[in-house]
């Protein structure tokens, strides 16, 4: 399988804080990948490096094959790199639609007609197609992470970075957003799915790293990494 993605040697500071050390990790086209980890163990500031809203300060990220690691967010987001914040950050006062139509303008360059029509057509397959019209402070907090995802996708990405899009989501709900994702996948974009929830990264994932204190301690399939001594260790803390 092609690689989409090739993170390798990253590392990243805050001040004499070492976020990120040495973190390597290949992605490849098509994958649905786990990404886990313990409160504070980095993933939110890997995918900030990946998706450019961070430089980091040591290695490399390629993707498709060209290194990006200097490279703006929003050039890497034209490039085909799309995530989904942790905490969503919607125009509050603006339609579902609306909010839709800011990537499609910045991004892709397109605009009226044809941006409302695939901007319903994106919230048709996110279940968000009554709510198009509906201002985005109105939204419940499951509609609310499914427009975040409908705004990622609005990009057209090649890579799409779920963070913890399932958080304090009831069960059911954490249901459809799994299918969202699926759907995604299934239609060619890779995943990478940062999730706490261990029932929806084992269900998605086909494979599963784990960061701790800002480096890789396992890299396998579900079964294998959920057992892995150190990663149960990290979870219970140290
Ligand atoms: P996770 O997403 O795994 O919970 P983060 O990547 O958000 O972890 O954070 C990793 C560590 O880096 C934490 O100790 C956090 O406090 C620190 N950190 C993250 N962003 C910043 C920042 N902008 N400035 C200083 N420290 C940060
Ligand atoms: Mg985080």
């Amino acid at each position: 399988m092609e690689t989409i993605l090739e993170v390798s040697g990253l590392g990243k500071n805050f001040g004499g804080f070492t976020a990120l050390s040495d973190v390597s990790l290949a992605v490849a086209s098509g994958e649905r990948l786990g990404l886990i980890g313990p409160n504070g163990s980095g993933k939110t500031t890997l995918i900030n490096c990946i998706s450019g809203a961070l430089f980091n300060d040591a290695g490399s990220i390629r993707f498709n094959g060209e290194d990006v690691s200097r490279k703006p967010a929003h050039e890497r987001t034209r490039l085909g790199i799309a995530r989904s914040f942790q905490i969503p950050r919607p125009f509050a006062s603006m339609t579902v639609l609306e909010n839709l139509m800011v990537p499609f303008a910045y991004v892709c360059g397109i605009s009226g007609k044809r941006a409302r029509t695939e901007a319903r057509e994106i919230l048709g397959h996110m279940g968000l197609a009554e709510k198009a019209d509906t201002q985005s402070n109105q939204l419940s907090q499951v509609e609310l992470r499914k427009m975040e995802l409908a705004r990622a996708m609005a990009a057209r990405p090649k890579l799409l970075v779920s963070d913890e899009a399932m958080a304090g989501l009831a069960g059911t709900e954490v249901d459809e957003v799994l299918k969202i994702l699926r759907e995604l996948n299934a239609q060619g974009i890779t995943i990478i799915m940062i999730e706490h929830i261990m029932q929806a990264v084992m269900s998605f994932s086909q494979r599963v790293v784990c960061l701790d204190a800002g480096s890789i301690i396992a890299d396998g399939t579900p079964e294998v990494v959920v057992k892995n001594p150190q990663v149960q260790r990290a979870y219970l803390g140290h």
